[in-house]
């Protein structure tokens, strides 16, 4: 978390920078564009492996920039693992609740995390996709695997 002002964004009392984590394909990107639509620069740099988006919101008058960070294809650079995770307050791991396998490899990433993230950063379950017919993974699944992993929250989601 840092506070102050940032010249380009505008002023804020508060910045928490975000990561978004999981399988390709389980709606990282989606997501990230659904919870920063309304508001958002978005700065893409393909060089580097990640997209970089903030939205400001406004909490207990306030005001609060989350800086989301949304990777893609980071497995292609490795070296920038560090960058990614560090600083960050906040880890989303995603899973999609019609694809058993990216359920499975939840603790990849959550050991990912625990490795480079701080251990301030706190750790939150989606399980996205709930739109669909299709389930491999039920919501009992998700509640347990919460638990089992001591997420410090769980949420199903359709960023459809
Ligand atoms: P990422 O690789 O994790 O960033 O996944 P994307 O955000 O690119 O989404 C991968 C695919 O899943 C795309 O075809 C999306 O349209 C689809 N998708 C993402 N979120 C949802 C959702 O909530 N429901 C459904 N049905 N499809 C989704
Ligand atoms: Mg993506």
């Amino acid at each position: 978390m840092s506070s102050g002002k940032n010249g380009e964004s505008g002023k804020y009392d508060f910045s928490f920078k975000m990561i978004v984590i999981g399988d390709a394909g389980v709606g990282k990107s989606c997501l990230t564009n659904r919870a920063s639509k309304n508001k958002y620069t978005s700065d893409y740099s393909p060089t580097v492996g990640f997209e970089f988006l903030t939205f400001t919101t406004n909490v207990d008058n306030k005001l609060v920039k989350l800086q989301i960070w949304d990777t893609c294809g980071q497995e292609a650079y490795r070296s920038l693992i560090k960058n990614f995770y560090r600083n960050a307050s906040l880890a989303i791991v995603v899973y999609s609740v019609e694809n058993l396998q990216s359920f499975n490899d939840i603790d990849i990433w959550l050991k990912q995390v625990k490795t480079f993230g701080a251990s301030s950063c706190k750790i939150f379950l989606i399980g996205n996709k709930i739109d669909t017919d299709e389930r491999e993974v039920s919501t009992e699944m998700g509640i347990k695997c919460k638990n089992d992993f001591f997420f410090d929250c769980f949420m199903e989601t359709s960023a459809k």
